[in-house]
C-alpha cells in the first residue's frame, strides 16, 4: 500500500507530475500540452491543449475488449423492466440517439435538456450528447414546472429530451403535460422536444416541435455517429446544486479534467476493476447520478447498474437482491436511503449473497452514527462516508481505499483526497487553523482539482463572488461547510456555515446536536436549527421523527421522551447545546435530493418567509412545522 499522506502531498506539490499520469487512464486523441492552466485565477484549465471525448473513453474504446459484456443493466421494480445493454448494444443505441440529435439540428456547444425518469434511453441521451460535443443539462424528473422553467430559461436548450411518465410507487407520474407548461413559462422555447414513449400516460403533442424518439430511432438504426472530438476544456454538461441553501447554482464541467478525474477516483477511491458492476442508487438528476451512475463506472470499464424504483418495493430487500443477482463489487448510495432501510425487517440483509461487494460509499449528507454503524453490521462490509458537492463532481474528503488502508472512523468522512489542498479556516478572520481539533470552514486552496467546475454558467462573476476569497498571492474555494480536523487528519462536517449557530457565545455545529440526539433509542432522524432569542442570541431548536409513534401518543410520553433527549444532550455537549424545544413531526422538511431544509425550518420558526422552496420534496413537512411553532 502507498503511503497515504506521500501520495496526497504529491498531488499538490508535484501537481503537473502526479496529474500527468492519472491522464493516462483515459484515452487522448491529441495529447495536453498543459497539465494544469492556472495563469488566471481562480479559473483552472485542465490538461489545455488536450483533445478527447468523454462518450468514447465511456463507450467507444471498451469495444475492442469487452463488446459483449454488460455496460448498462436498467432495472425497474416499476414497470417490472431488466435489461442488460453490452458496451456493443450501448454505441450502437448512443449513435442512433446521436444521429437523432443531429438530425434535429443540435451542433457542438448546443445544449439539450434532459428531464426524464429512470430509465435507459436517459443514459443513451446524455451519452449521444457528449459524443456530439453537445452540452446536457439534466433536470432531475421530480421537479415541477417552475423549477423546470427556469432551467430551461438559463440552458436554452435547441432540445429538450423528456418521456411520457415517470412511475413512483407503482403508480405513473406525468411528464409531459409538466414539460409542457414550463415551456410555455419559460421565454425561451427549444426547436425540439424529442419524447420517449414508454405507453404508461396518454400524450397530447405539440405538432412541428415534438418528435417521438421511437420513430426517429427508427429512421437511424444503422447510422454511423463519429465522436467529435473536442478541447479538454470544452463544457460538458450543466448542473444545478440542490438547492438547499438558497438559489440553486449552475455548475458548468469540462470533458478532460472529468474524465481524467472520475477515471482515477474509480481506481484509488472505489476500487472498481473493468468488469465488475457498480450499483448507484442516485438518480442521474443529481451529481452522484452524473459521475457514479454514467460516466464514472463507464470509463471504468465496468457494468452500472440504473435502477428505477423505490428502495422498499417490492421490499425492503430489492437492492441487496440486485447485489446478488449481479455480483455487485462498489455500491453508492446517501444516508438518506440507508435511514428509509433502517425502519425495514433488518433480517433482508442477511437474505442475499453480498459477498462480491467491497464496500457501501456513501455520500449527500452527514451519515450519522446509529445509521452507519447499523448498515455496517447489517451488511458486514465495509461503508466508507464521503464527502462532496454538486460543484466538485467527485469526493473532496474520503478514505482512498485503493491507496490508503486508514481504517474508517464513524461521523469522519475521512481525509482530504489527493489534488484536494483541504484548509480549515477561522470563519471570522478567515486565517488558517492549522492546528488540531479546531473548528473552521472547509476551504480548498486553487487551483480545484480536475473534474470540479469550471464556472458558474454563464456568469464568471457569480462563479468568482461566491466561492472565491482572495489573500495576497492565493484564491481560496469555500464549501461554506464547517468542520474540524483531528491529529490523524480526519475531518468532521459539523454543519454549513449558515447552520453554525452562535448560543450565549458558544458556536455550535447543528450536525454535532443532531448526532447526540439521533443515539435515543427511538429517534428515526431530526433536524437542529438556531433560532434567534432575545436572550442567547440564538437557541437550538430540534424537530425528530420518531421510529415508533406510539411511545409518543399522549402530552405526557412526548414530554418524556423530550425530557430524555434534553439529557441526552447535556450529557454529550453540555447544557449550552440543549435544545430549547424538541418537537414530534412525521417527516422533515428535504429538498427532491434528500436533504433537509434547515434554512427553511429556521425562518418558519422565526416567523420569516422560507425563501425559495423550488427544491422542495413535501411541502406538508414545512407545514406541520409552522402549525407546531404557531400551536
Ligand atoms: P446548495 O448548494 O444549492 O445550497 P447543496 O449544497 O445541498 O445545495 P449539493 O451539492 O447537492 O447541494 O450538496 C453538497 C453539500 O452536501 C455539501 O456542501 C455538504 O453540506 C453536504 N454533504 C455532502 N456529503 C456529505 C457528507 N458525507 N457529510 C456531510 N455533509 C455532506
Ligand atoms: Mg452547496
Amino acid at each position: 500500500m502507498t503511503n497515504y499522506a506521500e501520495f496526497h502531498q504529491r498531488s499538490i506539490t508535484d501537481r503537473d507530475a502526479f496529474w500527468g499520469e492519472q491522464a493516462q487512464l483515459v484515452d487522448w486523441k491529441v495529447q495536453p500540452t498543459h497539465i494544469c492552466d492556472y495563469s488566471n485565477p481562480p479559473f483552472a484549465r485542465w490538461f489545455a491543449g488536450g483533445v478527447t471525448n468523454l462518450c468514447h473513453n465511456a463507450v467507444d474504446r471498451h469495444l475492442k475488449d469487452r463488446a459483449d459484456q454488460a455496460a448498462l443493466i436498467f432495472v425497474s421494480t416499476e414497470t417490472n423492466q431488466e435489461r442488460v445493454y453490452s458496451f456493443r448494444e450501448l454505441h450502437a443505441e448512443v449513435q442512433r440517439m446521436a444521429a437523432i440529435l443531429k438530425g434535429l439540428g443540435v451542433t457542438k456547444g448546443d445544449r439539450v435538456l434532459i428531464y426524464m425518469p429512470m430509465i435507459a434511453e436517459a443514459a443513451f441521451a446524455m451519452l449521444a450528447c457528449t459524443r456530439i460535443g453537445a452540452i446536457h443539462s439534466v433536470v432531475f424528473g421530480g421537479f415541477a414546472s417552475g423549477s423546470l422553467a427556469t432551467r430551461i430559461e438559463d440552458a436554452a436548450p435547441k432540445v429538450i429530451i423528456s418521456a411520457d411518465a415517470g412511475s413512483r410507487g407503482g403508480k405513473p407520474v406525468a411528464y409531459k403535460p409538466l414539460l409542457d407548461e414550463a415551456i410555455s413559462l419559460s421565454s425561451y422555447k427549444p426547436e425540439s422536444v424529442l419524447l420517449v414513449d414508454r405507453g404508461l400516460v396518454p400524450m397530447a403533442m405539440v405538432a412541428g416541435r415534438d418528435k417521438l424518439w421511437a420513430d426517429l430511432r427508427e429512421q437511424n438504426m444503422n447510422t454511423v455517429v463519429e465522436c467529435e472530438w473536442v478541447d479538454a476544456t470544452h463544457p460538458s454538461y450543466t448542473l444545478y446544486t440542490s438547492g438547499t441553501t438558497g438559489k440553486p447554482k449552475g455548475v458548468q464541467r469540462d470533458t478532460g479534467g472529468y474524465a481524467v478525474a472520475l477515471a482515477a477516483s474509480m481506481k484509488h477511491i472505489y476500487c472498481g476493476e473493468a468488469g465488475e458492476t457498480y450499483f448507484s442508487t442516485s438518480d442521474i438528476g443529481w451529481v452522484v447520478g452524473h459521475s457514479y451512475i454514467i460516466y464514472g463506472p463507464l470509463i471504468a470499464g465496468m457494468a452500472t447498474i440504473m435502477y428505477e424504483g423505490l428502495p422498499t418495493r417490492p421490499d425492503g430487500g430489492i437492492w441487496w437482491s440486485l447485489i446478488e443477482k449481479y455480483k455487485v463489487t462498489v455500491m453508492f448510495s446517501a444516508p438518506t436511503a440507508i435511514r428509509v432501510l433502517k425502519k425495514q425487517d433488518p433480517a433482508l440483509l442477511k437474505k442475499y449473497d453480498l459477498s462480491t461487494l467491497k464496500a457501501l460509499f456513501l455520500a449527500g449528507e452527514p451519515l450519522d452514527q446509529p445509521t452507519a454503524q447499523w448498515i455496517s453490521e447489517g451488511l458486514g462490509r465495509p461503508i466508507v462516508d464521503n464527502y462532496w458537492q454538486t460543484e466538485t463532481g467527485w469526493p473532496i474528503l474520503s478514505i482512498c481505499k485503493g491507496v490508503d488502508d486508514s481504517p474508517t472512523k464513524f461521523g469522519s468522512p475521512g481525509k482530504a483526497v489527493y489534488g484536494y489542498d483541504v484548509k480549515l479556516l477561522d470563519e471570522t478572520t478567515g486565517e488558517e487553523l492549522k492546528g488540531a481539533n479546531q473548528k473552521g470552514v472547509v476551504a480548498i486552496e486553487g487551483p480545484l482539482p480536475p473534474g470540479c467546475l469550471q464556472t458558474v454558467w454563464g456568469d464568471d462573476a457569480r462563479f468568482v463572488s461566491t466561492y472565491w476569497t482572495t489573500i495576497p498571492g492565493r484564491m481560496i474555494y469555500s464549501t461554506f461547510d464547517w468542520g474540524i480536523r483531528d491529529e490523524e487528519g480526519y475531518y468532521f462536517i459539523l454543519g454549513r456555515t449558515d447552520d453554525v449557530i452562535n448560543v450565549a457565545g458558544h458556536r455550535l455545529g447543528t450536525r454535532e446536536i443532531e448526532e447526540s440526539i439521533s443515539a435515543h433509542p427511538n429517534v428515526a432522524e431530526v433536524a437542529v436549527v438556531g433560532v434567534a432569542d432575545q436572550l442567547k442570541g440564538q437557541v437550538a431548536m430540534a424537530f425528530a421523527v420518531v421510529k415508533d409513534a406510539s411511545l409518543i401518543a399522549d402530552e405526557a410520553s412526548a414530554l418524556k421522551m423530550e425530557g430524555e433527549i434534553m439529557k441526552i444532550v447535556d450529557k454529550d455537549l453540555g447544557a449550552v447545546a440543549r435544545p430549547a424545544r424538541v418537537r414530534f413531526v412525521t417527516v422533515l422538511p428535504k429538498t427532491r435530493s434528500g436533504k433537509c431544509l434547515r434554512r427553511a425550518i429556521t425562518a418558519v420558526c422565526e416567523g420569516r418567509d422560507p425563501g425559495d422552496l423550488t427544491t422542495m420534496d413535501d411541502p406538508a413537512a414545512l407545514q406541520q412545522i409552522k402549525d407546531l411553532i404557531n400551536s
